[in-house]
């Protein structure tokens, strides 16, 4: 089969590699779509030391079952799937209690980290056991479900924050991850979301996604508008993601007394913790990571168009193609969100 190959880091080549046999438990995807996920992006140039060559990468795909292993149940090939980007073993403390996303034996699909090497989905086949399999709905493009791994770390991070009901949320950053938070807030009933960003073009795509206020970063009267807009308090809830020491503190800033900061994004490992005013103001802070289960919800989410991603999807390349979408995404070209490569 065709795959494409990080042989060295910053150098691909698209080479004919051994399909890969899938063990007892496990079925073979002919994988339709693959997108190129951020880690990818910064991981291609060895400085997270979880791309170690050679590897196939990709973990954000969906296609259809070619061929089933042994002991495998209620699955066919030519069913259409999506998968988790996790493999979870599905025995240790934290996946018996549902935090799949916690698993001491996880293995992320198309990470090579020194601890374990997985083969992901930038290839025509990939391999993975049945137990992260999620069937897709009927009216759902490969395309589109290739972007679910995305919404369900929204969705998951919405989830873990505590209802907001009818009152205020400020998502701090409108990439991609931002965007969706803003839907998953719209679709989990919140109304009033606000969306925070350097960039105009982000901020408009926000206020079309559902945002009902937006606030540039470098304006210095944000403070103000959040005041006359919460009666003096302070949103309730703020999601922060972007993973910077500014942004976190005005996520903290910006929320109220007893409020919550969902912390999502982790550009720089270290932030200072504005410890007095979250100690005196009651604030909860809450880490959250991937997701644990969320991947049905989402792919209703966007089968039934409450949470859109087409507005993601700048490219849709051949796998061959893929070195060049690589180097454009790595050099951070203005505009360019998701590339789903195709096999
Ligand atoms: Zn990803
Ligand atoms: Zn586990």
């Amino acid at each position: 089969m065709k795959a494409l190959l990080l042989k060295e880091y910053r150098r691909f080549a698209v080479e004919d590699v051994a399909v890969p046999e899938p063990a007892a438990g496990e079925v073979l995807v002919r994988v339709r779509a693959c997108g190129i996920c951020g880690s990818d992006v910064h991981g291609m140039d060895g400085s997270s030391g979880r791309r170690i060559p050679p590897l196939i990468m990709g973990h954000e795909a969906a296609g259809e079952i070619a061929r089933v292993g042994d002991d495998v149940t209620g699955w066919q090939p030519g069913d259409r799937v999506t998968f988790d980007s996790t493999v979870y073993c599905g025995d240790c403390w934290f996946c018996r209690r549902g935090r799949v996303n916690l698993c001491d034996h996880r293995r992320v699909l198309g990470v090579s980290c020194g601890e374990y090497r997985r083969h992901g989905a930038f290839a025509e086949f990939v391999a993975v056991p049945q137990r992260i399999l999620y069937r897709l709905p009927d009216n759902l493009s490969f395309e589109q479900a290739a972007m679910v791994e995305a919404v369900s770390v929204a969705v998951h991070a919405v989830k873990r924050t505590p209802p907001v009901g009818d009152g205020t949320a400020l998502v701090v950053g409108a990439g991609m991850i931002g965007l969706l938070v803003v839907q998953a807030l719209r679709a989990a009933g919140c109304r009033q979301v606000i969306a925070m960003d350097l960039d105009e073009g982000r901020l408009s795509l926000a206020k079309k996604l559902g945002a009902v206020h937006t606030l540039k970063a470098d304006d210095a009267a944000w403070p103000d508008f959040i005041r006359a807009l919460t009666g003096g308090r302070g949103v309730d809830a703020a999601f922060e993601v972007v993973g910077l020491p500014q942004t976190v503190k005005t996520a903290i800033e910006a929320v109220r007394k007893g409020g919550s900061v969902t912390l999502i994004g982790n550009l720089k490992p270290q932030a200072d913790l504005p410890l007095q005013a979250v100690v005196t103001r009651e604030l909860t802070l809450i880490g959250t990571c991937a997701s644990a289960g969320e991947y049905p919800e989402c792919l209703d989410l966007i089968a039934s168009g409450k949470i859109n991603v087409t507005d993601f999807i700048s490219a849709t390349p051949p796998l061959e193609e893929g070195a060049q979408w690589f180097e454009r995404l790595y050099a951070g070209e203005k505009g360019l969100m998701k590339v789903l490569l195709k096999p």
